[in-house]
């Protein structure tokens, strides 16, 4: 699709493209959150927790381009062209992200598109779902002990035409991070066991990391494909692999039930 831009004119306003964390309203960067406060206009994405999006003051434009509730979600070339006529029109435009917004996030093709059209940007970087999940999983990514190494991965990938590299993430002292993985569960213990990793490798999945309603589901790679079955699993969830998810017995410290508590703290809070 070719952008609709105005050659000859200047953009009125800037971009900035700004992670939002995985969820907890608190793990919102103050560089974040002051951005948020001036913005004219938002794009979000439907990962944005409500509690961020409630942050958004009343004055601004809030624009849903992700799938929320069933209805329609813009196409990339959509959001991109409306991140450009935004640009044009208003002083402030915020492209609001789950996590990073440079992990699995498109925020790289969508600076391109407005490197294309002259338009100015900043990106604020946001905790990407493998720390917020390792975090409050208790599931440190590496450990001098059990891996030395981190590798994120998508699970969704075109698995035909963009061959995963087994071999490479078989490596038993490497923890890896599988986003949007659960669909292809099976094929990723299947790839991975064939390429040599042990089948009794500890896996994790992890829903809905940082917030009240955060589940885990332990298990080991050869019943990874049962445990992304599983009825109970919601949106959006993490998958963790490694040596490194054992330590979660000793080191789990959150409790989802009581993150409300804190949350209400939060909200009296003087600190905004
Ligand atoms: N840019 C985002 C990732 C977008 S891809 C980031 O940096 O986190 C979307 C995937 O991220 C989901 O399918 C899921 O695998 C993961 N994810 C995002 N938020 C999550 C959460 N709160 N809990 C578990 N997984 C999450």
């Amino acid at each position: 699709m070719e952008l609709i831009s105005m050659p000859g004119h200047q953009a009125k306003g800037k971009v900035w493209l700004v992670g939002a964390g995985p969820g907890d309203i608190e793990l919102l960067t103050l560089k974040a959150y002051r951005i948020l406060k001036h913005a004219e206009v938002v794009l979000f994405d439907a990962l944005v927790s409500q509690d961020i999006i409630d942050l958004i003051p009343h004055s601004a434009e809030k624009i849903a381009v992700g799938k929320r509730a069933g209805k329609h979600s813009a196409s990339q070339d959509e959001i991109n062209q409306l991140l450009v006529t935004k640009a044009y029109t208003r002083r402030n435009v915020v492209r609001l992200k789950g996590g990073d917004p440079f992990i699995f996030g498109r925020g790289g093709e969508e600076l391109q598109t407005l490197v294309a059209a002259d338009i100015p940007f900043e990106v604020v970087p946001g905790i990407t779902a493998a720390s917020g999940t390792s975090a409050y999983a208790g599931i440190p990514l590496t450990h001098r002990d059990y891996a030395q190494g981190v590798t994120f991965i998508t699970g969704h990938c075109q698995l035909a035409g963009r061959p995963m590299d087994w071999q490479g993430y078989a490596n038993p002292n490497n923890t890896l991070v599988v986003y949007m993985g659960t669909l292809n569960a099976n094929i990723i213990s299947q790839g991975l066991i064939d390429a040599g990793r042990d089948s009794k490798t500890p896996v994790a999945i992890v829903s809905k990391a940082t917030t009240q309603d955060q589940q885990k589901f332990i298990g080991t790679l050869d019943s990874l494909g049962q445990l992304a079955a599983d009825p109970a699993l919601h949106m959006p969830a993490l998958i963790i692999i490694g040596e490194v998810v054992n330590l979660t017995d000793s080191l789990n410290w959150f409790n989802p039930q009581s993150a409300e508590a804190c949350e209400a703290d939060f909200s009296t809070a003087s600190l905004y």
